[in-house]
């Protein structure tokens, strides 16, 4: 579903971020890439979704190579969670989740339906947190609005930076089993980036070991990176 074929990233300042990177993630599967700070996992998913152009290789979605595909258009089949979710501290929940049916294009009043639903998904009740804005949610109560969000549009693939790494351990743990819970009903394929060795082997399908400069280490089912 997701393929990387010899991607390779150097920023503009000479920092060489990946290098060389094979990677494959299978459809309705959820791998984990997990290494060090710095080692080039932000810069992946970047690349996946066109944040940023790799400097070489080519990266496919469900066949198509990305570079050919109009940006909007692929970020259509592309949700985004990242750690510090960006919420507009002026509109309501609802609202926020609604943005991006909106954005497609829908009613308002199916977008709004659409926003509830999602809410219910993530386990947040709508009838309390619909109306409610940004500031009046705890962290892991933000984390799961940034899920609701990027499944507003039911895109295929997932691409998550460090989705659940601002919150504590124990609302981290319950994010961590809902989500994937989520994800199995959902049939989602999902590229999810973490430091936390504990996180990528509890989560993975197949956790993949980034060594620095983005290069792979390992890349296995979970015992067996325990194992080695
Ligand atoms: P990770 O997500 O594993 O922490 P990143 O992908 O964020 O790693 O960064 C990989 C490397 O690229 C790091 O050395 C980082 O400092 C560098 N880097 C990230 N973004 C930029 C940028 N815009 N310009 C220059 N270097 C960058
Ligand atoms: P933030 O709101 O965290 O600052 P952005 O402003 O970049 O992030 O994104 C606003 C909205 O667009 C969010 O719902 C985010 O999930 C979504 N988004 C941003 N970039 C992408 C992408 N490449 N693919 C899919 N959704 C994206």
């Amino acid at each position: 579903m997701i393929r990387l074929e010899g991607v390779a990233k150097t920023y503009e300042d000479g920092t060489v971020a990946v290098t060389g990177l094979d990677l494959d993630v299978p459809a309705n599967t959820l791998v984990t890439l997990v290494g060090p700070s710095g080692c080039g996992k932000s810069t992946i998913l970047k690349m996946v979704n066109r944040l940023i152009e790799p400097t070489a290789g080519r990266i496919y979605l469900d066949g198509t190579d990305v570079t050919d595909a109009d940006p909007v258009q692929l970020r259509r089949g592309i949700g985004y969670v990242i750690q510090q979710v960006g919420l507009f501290p002026h509109q309501d929940i609802a609202t926020n989740v609604a943005t991006v049916p909106s954005l497609l294009g829908w009613d308002k009043k199916k977008a709004r339906a659409r926003a509830l639903e999602l809410l219910d998904l993530v386990g947040l009740d709508p009838a309390q947190f619909a109306k409610r804005y940004p500031h009046q949610l705890s962290g892991g109560q933000r984390q799961r609005v940034g899920v609701a969000r990027a499944l507003a549009a039911d895109p295929p693939v997932l691409l998550m930076d460090e989705p659940f790494g601002a919150v504590d351990p124990i609302v981290r743990a319950r994010l961590q089993d809902e989500f994937l819970r989520l994800q199995r009903e959902l049939g989602k394929t999902v590229l999810m980036v973490t430091h936390d060795i504990d996180e990528a082997v509890k989560m993975g399908d197949r956790v993949a070991v980034l060594a620095g400069g983005g290069r792979l280490a390992q890349y296995d089912a979970p015992a067996a990176v325990l194992g080695a």
